[in-house]
């Protein structure tokens, strides 16, 4: 049996991911229709509410079309530290049991499901990009329930993704908020220097939290769909499903 030297298609040296968390109305507005002008498919985390039969529509088409919504929980528990959760007198991370984020993750992908049946199992966005329940003594990494439940999961780190060594489950991605299309298209070309596959997070394009500005998103995608023979650009399940072959492959 011949051993593959690497997870990615042909030519291809590397992968990127473009993710785009909280289902911020811009998305839809504007990173789907240029991402689709562009022949790019992303990964959008969103979190389906108690009307998700009618929010999701708009996400449904977008996954007929070749992008991935993946889970972002239901109700979005991030730490108690940040003002949006503490001010608002929700429930933070700290305070609940790993029975609960299940139960969150759970919810989030049967609901995703019912509405978008043909997408099939999809990867997860950590919330904040946080993995624990609980404090201190109590606290407990949740990144076995994502391993359970969903076929990747998107936290944060510095680097890009080795895809010899990563944890699939705890992804490494790259806050991306307000970078010039020249820092996004530098931050490519680095991880296919080196053979890594790099994930972006996005939230809002020019308006929404934490915007990039649609010109610098324009400028990334332009240089991934003029390069698409040598960087391989797709939502994070799919990636993910071939790096973790790879990986099987590496063990066996
Ligand atoms: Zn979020």
């Amino acid at each position: 049996m011949s051993t593959q030297l690497s997870p990615w298609p042909a030519a291809c040296q590397g992968a990127i991911a473009l993710t785009f968390d909280d289902g911020v109305p811009s998305q839809l507005n504007i990173a789907i229709p240029m991402l689709d002008n562009y022949g790019l498919q992303a990964t959008f985390y969103v979190n389906p509410h108690d009307n998700y039969q009618e929010q999701l529509i708009p996400w449904r088409a977008a996954a007929l079309t070749g992008h991935e919504i993946g889970n972002h929980t239901v109700s979005h528990p991030c730490s108690k530290n940040f003002a949006f959760i503490s001010d608002a007198g929700r429930r933070g991370l700290e305070e609940m049991s790993l029975d609960d984020i299940e139960q969150e993750i759970i919810e989030a992908g049967r609901r995703i499901s019912e509405v978008i049946p043909e997408q099939g199992s999809t990867s997860y966005g950590y919330t904040c990009y946080q993995p624990f329940v609980g404090r201190g003594p109590t606290r407990q990494s949740y990144v076995p329930v994502v391993a359970k439940h969903c076929v990747a999961g998107r936290g944060r780190g510095e680097r890009p993704n080795d895809p010899r060594y990563c944890d699939l489950w705890y992804l490494w991605s790259t806050p991306c908020e307000r970078m010039a299309g020249a820092e996004l298209v530098g931050l490519a070309e680095q991880a296919i220097a080196q053979g890594r596959w790099a994930i972006f997070t996005f939230h809002g394009v020019n308006d929404g939290h934490l915007h990039v500005a649609e010109g610098d998103l324009t400028e990334l995608c332009a240089h991934l769909a003029r390069n698409r023979e040598r960087i391989w650009t797709a939502p994070v399940a799919t990636i993910a499903k071939q790096v973790g072959s790879f990986q099987a492959q590496m063990v066996g």
